[in-house]
């Protein structure tokens, strides 16, 4: 086994409590590597086309990456994959925190959860002491509460707690994981994952040491971030502010979700930036396992709402999702929603996104009263929020039904309804504006873990022509009008720089790298991800065969996706999207139909993908290995 690896991944069923250890060989590591691809590996080969995402046949994987635990910035982030509850396509989701290196020095590359407890339960992972625990005293109780208790019956010191909420015990279809309180996997309901199997966390204590190939080159790596960080733009921002810290360049750039996506600028965008609330609410930041960015903001506030400071503050899509596109824009009240959210295990983008088309549809009068339990609701109105979000988490009333998702509530308040409920495959959208990023567009659509902007690089990297541009081998015209078509543009050289910033992408999901520190044009560059691969495992990896295992996973993904009767119909954009902005600096701006569904058939194309269907090719996957999964 190389370096980096442990060789050993945990498999637990909780159906019949069997706890196995399996061992594959070096092959199948470099191939898949670790993080989704580990997962998606599981689903497709033990999950049947037509398995619920509730069911107990759903297959729960939690994989750091091979270079987790090495003291190196942006390489320790832990991916949870499974069926999705939200979207019945495949699930996956980031973490950062001290979950992933802790399942390395427990001994494991993954863990691996099957089958169901008949009584709710919690896994307890004690390097190779592995246990299914008693949890009925954990049931109905707060994120923060259940960290506590945990801490205090396991004796505290370190261990490091991931868990879902009370929200993803009451199946929420959006429900997230919390990990060690400050940290989150958000989207697509793997938290809901949790709840279904009957397991409220899983909990970790190891001490192993992992072993590196090249101790001295990743040190040389960890000195190069310290040393770049203090001049290296937006990673130096992060530093600074956190993701809120990104919140004013961007609603200039009429890139803010507004009013339910009917807007993409909010004229108080500067109280939700993250540079102006930070002196007033900031109560210092978190880090994942040895990063220097340190980009997890805390938030402290005492009036008039009361926010604790232990469970992490709002990112930018949160300031977004609950503030602009609900025309809330005082931070404090973010903050709150935030912590809600947080302490019932919800995602705040999908919450964000049912709230606004709820608002809507109330101001519009396409929902009477009594639809909303006789609650009057608006935008602009936190009260109204926060209790939207206690209702959704126990599913009382109205929530039961926004805890399925926008097509539920679609279902139930009627068709004049669905223009308003902004999503696509039943997940909320981000706060990036696809009217005004077109290669948002695309992952919006064709993602297949639903909308995503965590899944390619945006737009404007290809306006900025520079050197992390080029080593993907993408090139443009330097002068500043080309520039700014290259921005807007629907045309081919979106669609590639799309396509091959979504391997790229993919590669870090797998490697379980941080895309602020890896992502192009941030901490590191291209030769440094192959030293790094290097100094971890000790082989030698060229960027061109790490581009096929992140190229790899995104067809893994898309395969079972296939499988499970996803196709090309489903990869479309809510029709308002084509409407063209209202005002703001994006006035004007929309998603053309004709030009969209050109670049879909030329991103399908050039994925290798069948345009009619949008599914892999059998060429495709032969190409990257996998006609075990035809
Ligand atoms: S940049 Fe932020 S999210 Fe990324 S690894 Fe560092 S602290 Fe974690």
């Amino acid at each position: 086994m190389p370096n980096g690896f442990t060789g050993t991944i945990l498999r637990v069923n909780l159906t019949t409590s069997a706890i196995e250890k399996q061992q594959f060989d070096e092959q199948f590591y470099r191939m898949y590597m670790g993080g989704g691809a580990f997962g998606t590996y599981f689903l497709l080969k033990e999950t049947a086309a037509e398995t619920d995402a509730l069911a107990e046949e759903n297959v729960l994987t939690v994989a750091p990456g091979v270079t987790t635990g090495a003291a190196v910035s942006g390489v320790s982030r832990c991916c949870v994959t499974a069926l999705s509850p939200a979207t019945g396509a495949v699930g996956d989701s980031q973490t950062g925190g001290s979950i992933g290196p802790m399942i390395k020095r427990a001994g494991y590359d993954a863990i691996v959860v099957a089958g169901k407890s008949r009584t709710p339960a919690y896994l307890l992972v004690d390097g190779s002491d592995v246990k299914i625990k008693d949890a009925s005293h954990l049931k109905g109780r707060s994120v923060l509460d259940v960290h506590d208790a945990l801490m205090q019956e396991l004796g505290g010191g370190k261990l490091s707690v991931l868990q879902c909420g009370p929200a993803g015990e009451n199946l929420v279809r959006f429900a997230c994981l919390v990990a060690d309180l400050n940290d989150v996997a958000g989207r697509t309901g793997m938290g809901a994952v949790f709840g279904s199997k009957n397991l409220r966390a899983i909990v970790v204590k190891g001490g192993n040491k992992i072993s590196f190939a090249d101790p001295i080159g990743l040190k040389k790596l960890g000195r190069l971030a310290a040393e770049r960080l203090p001049d290296s733009g937006f990673p130096t921002t992060l530093s600074k502010y956190g993701t809120p810290g990104v919140v004013g360049f961007q609603a200039e750039a009429g890139n803010l979700a507004t009013h339910n996506y009917s807007r993409s600028f909010h004229e108080g965008y500067k109280e939700l930036d993250g540079v102006a609330f930070e002196p007033a609410i900031g109560a210092g930041h978190t880090t994942c396992f040895g990063c220097v960015v340190g980009c997890r903001r805390k938030v402290k506030v005492e009036k008039p709402y009361k926010v604790t400071d232990r469970l992490g503050g709002p990112e930018f899509e949160t300031l977004g999702l609950l503030g602009s596109n609900l025309d809330i824009t005082d931070p404090a009240a973010v903050a709150k929603a935030n912590e809600l959210c947080n302490n019932y295990g919800i995602d705040t983008i999908t919450m964000g996104g049912l709230a606004a088309y709820l608002f809507e549809c109330a101001e519009k009068g396409l929902i009477a009263p009594e639809g909303t339990d006789g609650k009057s609701l608006g935008f602009g109105d936190p009260e109204a929020l926060f209790w939207l979000i206690e209702r959704v988490a126990g599913r009382q009333g109205i929530g039961d039904i926004l805890a399925d998702g926008f097509e539920s509530a679609v279902k139930k308040f009627g068709p004049a309804t669905a223009a308003y409920a902004i999503h696509v495959k039943n997940n909320g959208l981000a706060v990036h504006m696809a009217q005004v990023k077109p290669s948002q567009a695309l992952m919006y659509a064709a993602c297949p873990i639903g909308p995503d902007h965590m899944s390619s690089e945006h737009d404007w990297l290809l306006a900025s022509d520079s050197e992390a541009c080029k080593g993907l081998g993408i090139f443009t015209g330097a002068d500043q009008s080309a520039i700014r078509t290259a921005a807007d543009s629907f045309g081919p050289d979106k669609v590639r720089m799309t396509v091959y910033s979504q391997y790229f992408y993919s590669l870090l999901d797998t490697l379980s790298l941080c895309m602020f520190c890896w992502g192009p044009g941030n901490l590191f560059n291209y030769s440094e991800l192959t030293d790094l691969l290097g100094a971890t495992t000790g082989w030698e990896c060229t960027l061109w065969e790490l581009m096929k295992v992140g190229e790899r996973r995104v067809n893994m993904m898309r395969q079972l996706n296939a499988k499970r009767g996803f196709t090309r119909e489903h990869d479309c954009l809510p029709a308002r999207l084509g409407k063209a902005l209202p005002d703001g600096p994006a006035k004007g701006k929309h998603v053309d139909t004709k030009a969209f569904a050109k670049m879909l058939d030329q991103y399908y194309d050039l994925m290798g993908w069948d345009s009619k269907t949008g599914n892999p090719t059998a060429a495709k996957l032969l190409e990257l290995g996998l006609e075990w999964t035809i």
